[in-house]
């Protein structure tokens, strides 16, 4: 049976581009709606400090991990993460923050988790803004998965970390850490595998462009004959991620599926390009949806981040 995770950054409305969030939280009641929609899915939670210090949204994690055995897992977004170096909210990448602040960070978020979960051992940093250093503090904090690692894609332009000829299978990195990247193929021309082309290329057109006008969209769609494929109902409707999934499912049979999105892509206003309910309820509907079709239809089975690399791991010392 193929493992399928639902790993969901779990943060703060972020209705406008480029512009820090006002703070609210008023998405985080829609996971209670998506997991009503699919009862027998086991949703993996990435939450940032603001939504586990919020007491409204605390109690719908507990109702979620009550009722519907989620897992509570961390996601770090250094704006809203205490210490701040200078007492004002940092800027919103880990990477141009020094080591010892990200330490000192993760430090305060893990321990505000733990204070109401079981110590968190899933981690997504925020922005995908992951340092090679960073893998072994997530070790030494008891972390077992990472999945800030997104194939194909290269955050280069945006001063981001260059995941273009990144593995797309788990794999253990440092200590007990995995790595689980999230799900992405390319539309064609995967048999390019790990050629420096193909890098030069990813590295420059590999990003999305959500919340811009159509044709802009468009355009940006025509220019990029190649680009990747997410597990990801944002970017991708229905029946790309199926196909997408078959696709993974034939290749590596002992593989895992892990779609992702953000808990403010559930809910109308939560992001710039979710204005409506009816946007909210599009890409809601494309999650129940996959999720439906995989696991009545094909060989495959939910599971949380953190129980899938435990398992795994069981397994790599079993044999
Ligand atoms: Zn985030």
């Amino acid at each position: 049976m193929t493992p399928l995770l639902i790993t969901i950054d779990t943060e703060p409305d972020l209705p406008r581009r480029r512009q820090a969030s006002a703070g609210t939280l008023n998405n985080i009641p829609a996971l209670l709606e998506l997991q009503r929609r699919i009862p027998d899915i086991k949703l993996t939670l990435l939450v940032t400090h603001s939504v586990i210090s919020d007491p409204t949204s605390l109690k719908v994690l507990e109702q979620l991990k009550r009722d519907y055995q989620c897992e509570i897992g961390a996601h770090l977004h250094p704006e809203e993460t205490p210490p701040f170096i200078r007492g004002v909210p940092d800027e919103t990448s880990l990477m141009r923050l020094p080591l010892e602040a990200r330490a000192e960070k993760l430090r305060v978020l893990t321990r505000a988790i733990s204070a109401h979960f079981p110590r968190p051992i899933s981690y997504r940093a925020g922005r995908w803004k992951l340092s090679p250093e960073d893998l072994a503090l997530l070790a030494e904090h008891g972390y077992r998965a990472d999945s800030s690692v997104t194939p194909y894609v290269s955050w280069r332009i945006e001063h981001g970390p260059d995941f273009a000829a990144a593995p797309r299978d788990p794999h253990l990195v440092t200590g007990a850490l995995w790595e689980v990247p999230v799900s992405i193929g390319l539309n064609r021309a995967e048999w390019l595998g790990r050629s420096r082309l193909l890098r030069n290329y990813l590295q420059l057109c590999s990003l999305e462009l959500l919340g811009l006008p159509g044709p802009i969209k468009s355009a940006w769609s025509l220019v990029r004959p190649i680009r990747p494929v997410w597990l990801r109902p944002t970017y991708s409707s229905a029946e790309a991620m199926l196909r997408l999934a078959e696709q993974l499912l034939a290749r590596s049979p002992g593989g895992v599926l892990n779609m992702m999105f953000h808990s403010n892509e559930l809910a109308a206003g939560g992001r710039p390009f979710i204005r409506t309910r009816a946007d909210a309820d599009r890409i809601m509907t494309r999650v129940v949806d996959t999720c439906r079709y995989l696991l009545d239809s094909r060989r495959v089975t939910s599971t949380t981040l953190g129980d899938y690399v435990v398992q795994r791991s069981a397994l790599n010392v079993e044999r």
